[in-house]
């Protein structure tokens, strides 16, 4: 009996064996059990952008570093190689310290709220880190000053004087965003000292014209005080050098290679890495004792001071020639990482380990436009828990929109096309199939496997297909991958449904048992191959195949991941579910924000119009009934209603009210109702919907457009719109605030949270 062991072995395997480990290998580690370079082996020190604090980070965020990283070492990790993944939060900087002075708090405090935060987020969408630290810490402390004194021996920093703001009533100097004033170029009012937000220019703080102290408002004076640069004029010859070589050889892309030549062409700039700010890293040199180093020359030293806090052995991962350096980040800091910070290094002359291969991301945008918390704009991090989508999809989303070459866009659509039709019929389907099969047909054994010629050219393509899925995550392709690995899927379900193991378990059953044995065997296959991408799906596949999810892509591990015969699998399980189109709308308008684009909004089928009830009468033959007259501005409309049970006739004259003016007509007890009173409902009974706005102003969900359905079918379709108030009685749909006129609408009597009817 041939097995696919065999099968796969008679293929070209010179690719796998290029890489194979030695049996003897060395392994090392720290004595907590942190690895540690070893000679002889692949060592990849993989590093993410590391995010700013102050922020909660969007979905652009993740993908343009920490999950890219985290594909890639887990990929680094199922090769076999030695792997370290580092990051953490950029903690020192100005804008901490301002929102520190703001909320009267500590800037320590402000860090470790938001410290929690990202480590929060990227918990939950299974970024695995060998360690997720923070800058502002001791080690950092120390690593930075190191380096400042080395580069100070070497001649690399020099002291020259500049201008500066000082607020004497407040007896300090005014950095960046510590004073505000009118930009130069637009004449913006409010540009800060380090940046102008109306026109986005860079900005020095004396070039603010009429400034004024952004803490006590009185004008400050100027200031001659001294302050280190970093002589980058003399470092270019070297870092030119460097650059040009690495490169090539860590195949940078062309986008980064093309931003550092512009730098390098513009001619490097001796810059300033000195500060008047207290939170920072304290400049070692008498003078500075009021001054802290500026984020950009500290911030990158950070990779190295949280592998210290790691283990006391960072020096064997950052000072090495035996170690590979991989670093992602988003195309807004490339300048830092191919021209600054190996400029300190090279400068500081310590042998340290400098990049290797640099992978960099365009932006994602969202909806066609850009994130943003305060406008409440696209999904953030904690957002996208709350969603009820598991992180895998939203990795896979991510991962197959990945802005590689330029920007990509998240959509809503996309992203429920994507669940359903890739994860949900592709994959998902595969796998339950074959697991139901072999569970329902073969007692949940896997069947024997005699292969015929068909087989096994189908199962040459498959390995052709894992050997071009190795290739493109050996170059850190990472959308080019999961790709690859998804099409494995697509063949394998066709190979399926062309293979009608259903029809032939009669007639035939041992080919029926081949055909289901290799699908498991490939469904073991993509637990591996999607490890890098879903890693919690990865590991529901292999519990259902009752195999370990301790996933291995190294050549031996691959060629021994074929079943035993009778190998007993587990129970199946659904994977995905499905993502409905009610629930896309729903999102869509959720994470709208204040964004307001009427013509591109959802549509929103009701005409609400704000009211004035002008008459109040008894209906003839039903007590509980009132018959009420309400003018629209032009219109007027006759509504039955049962309110009075709620309203004194006195209260709920003249009231305004929203009307809901495209209801089928109906009779109530003989007497004819032309709309709808809204109002809200709990168990003590009803209360009105109002509005501070005129009669004859519509009401829309914020950010949507009224498209009017005629003769709106009150029962069978208004729960699907989920009209409801919120914690402050407002009026919202689907959880987006319905406005009048840009204003919300409200209760007249307070029920939050409450459906509205
Ligand atoms: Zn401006
Ligand atoms: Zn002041």
């Amino acid at each position: 009996m041939r097995r696919f062991v065999t099968l796969v072995q008679r293929r070209p395997i010179n690719f796998y064996f290029k890489r194979t480990l030695m049996t003897d290998e060395k392994k090392s580690s720290d004595k907590s059990g942190v690895p540690l370079p070893v000679v002889g082996r692949r060592n990849i020190l993989i590093t993410s952008a590391l995010p700013y604090v102050n922020a909660t980070p969007h979905l652009g965020n993740l993908i343009g570093c920490v999950l890219s990283a985290d594909v890639y070492s887990r990929f680094a990790r199922l090769r076999g190689y030695n792997v370290l993944y580092v990051c953490g939060t950029d903690e020192y900087g100005t804008a901490t310290e301002t929102k520190a002075v703001l909320e009267g708090v500590t800037p320590q405090e402000i860090c470790d709220k938001y410290h929690k935060i990202h480590n929060d987020i990227y918990e939950w969408f299974d970024i695995r880190f060998d360690i997720f630290g923070r800058t502002s810490t001791p080690q950092q402390t120390e690593i930075t000053q190191d380096i400042y004194q080395r580069l100070d021996a070497n001649g690399c920093i020099d002291e020259q004087e500049m201008k500066g703001l000082f607020c004497e009533q407040c007896q300090t100097p005014l950095a960046d965003r510590f004073v505000e004033g009118e930009c130069p170029t637009c004449h913006y009012d409010q540009a800060r000292g380090d940046q102008c937000d109306a026109c986005g220019s860079l900005l020095d703080s004396v070039q603010l014209i009429n400034p004024r102290c952004k803490t006590c408002s009185s004008p400050p004076v100027e200031r001659i005080t001294n302050h280190l640069f970093l002589r980058l004029t003399h470092l270019t010859d070297q870092l030119s050098k460097w650059i040009t070589e690495s490169s090539e050889k860590g195949c940078w892309s062309t986008n980064s290679k093309a931003t550092t030549q512009s730098w390098l062409k513009m001619g490097l700039q001796d810059r300033c890495i000195t500060r008047d700010l207290k939170w920072g890293t304290p400049v070692p040199r008498k003078g500075y004792e009021d001054k802290v180093f500026y984020v950009w020359f500290d911030a990158p030293i950070g990779y190295l001071s949280i592998t210290a806090c790691l283990t006391d052995e960072w020096k064997q991962w950052w000072k090495s020639d035996n170690v590979e350096l991989y670093q992602f980040m988003g195309k807004d800091n490339v300048p830092f990482h191919t021209v600054i910070f190996p400029a300190s290094l090279i400068g500081a002359d310590d042998g340290y380990t400098l990049l290797h291969h640099l992978n960099t991301t365009e932006y994602l945008l969202y909806e066609g436009g850009k994130f943003s918390k305060t406008n409440g704009v696209g999904v953030f991090g904690d957002d996208a828990q709350n969603t009820g989508i598991p992180p895998s999809v939203w990795r896979y989303y991510l991962l197959t929109n990945r802005p590689e070459s330029s920007d990509s866009d998240f959509q809503w659509s996309d992203l429920a096309v994507k669940n359903n039709s890739e994860l949900l019929n592709n994959l998902g389907n595969l796998v339950h199939r074959t697991i139901t099969f072999v569970q329902n047909q073969f007692g949940g054994k896997i069947p024997r496997i005699t292969l015929r010629k068909s087989d096994e050219e189908f199962l040459a393509s498959i390995t052709k297909l894992t050997e071009q899925y190795i290739e493109e995550l050996e170059a850190v392709k990472i959308k080019a991958g999961i790709r690859t690995a998804m099409t494995i899927s697509k063949v394998t379900n066709q190979y399926l449904q062309d293979g009608e193991p259903w029809k032939r378990l009669k007639s035939d059953s041992e080919s029926a048992g081949t055909t289901i044995a290799v699908c498991a065997n490939i469904v073991r296959l993509l637990a591996t191959l999607l490890h890098p991408y879903m890693p919690s799906v990865s590991s529901t596949i292999a519990s259902q195949l009752n195999v370990s999810d301790d996933f291995s892509l190294t050549s031996a591990e691959l060629f021994s991941s074929e079943f035993v015969e009778g190998h007993e699998i587990g129970t199946p399980q659904v994977l995905f579910t499905k993502i409905a189109d009610e629930s896309v709308e729903e999102f869509h308008l959720a994470f709208l924000g204040k964004k307001r684009d009427a013509k591109t909004g959802p549509e929103f089928p009701l005409d609400l119009i704000v009211g004035t009830v002008f008459e109040v009468k008894d209906h003839p033959t039903a007590d509980h009934l009132w018959v009420v007259q309400v003018t629209t501005g032009g219109r007027t409309l006759q509504i039955v209603t049962s309110l009075r049970t709620c309203y004194d006739e006195e209260q709920f004259l003249n009231k305004t009210v929203i009307v809901l003016n495209n209801i089928k007509k109906s009779k109530f007890q003989g007497v004819a109702s032309q709309g709808m009173v809204l109002c809200a409902k709990d168990e003590s009974g009803f209360s009105v919907v109002t509005s501070t706005q005129s009669n004859g102003t519509r009401v829309v969900p914020e950010g949507a457009v009224v498209k009017v359905k005629k003769n709106f079918k009150y029962k069978k379709a208004w729960k699907d719109l989920n009209l409801r108030t919120n914690d402050e009685s407002q009026g919202i749909c689907g959880g987006v605030l319905l406005l009048a006129n840009g204003e919300p609408i409200f209760l007249d009597k307070p029920k939050p949270n409450s459906e509205v009817v």
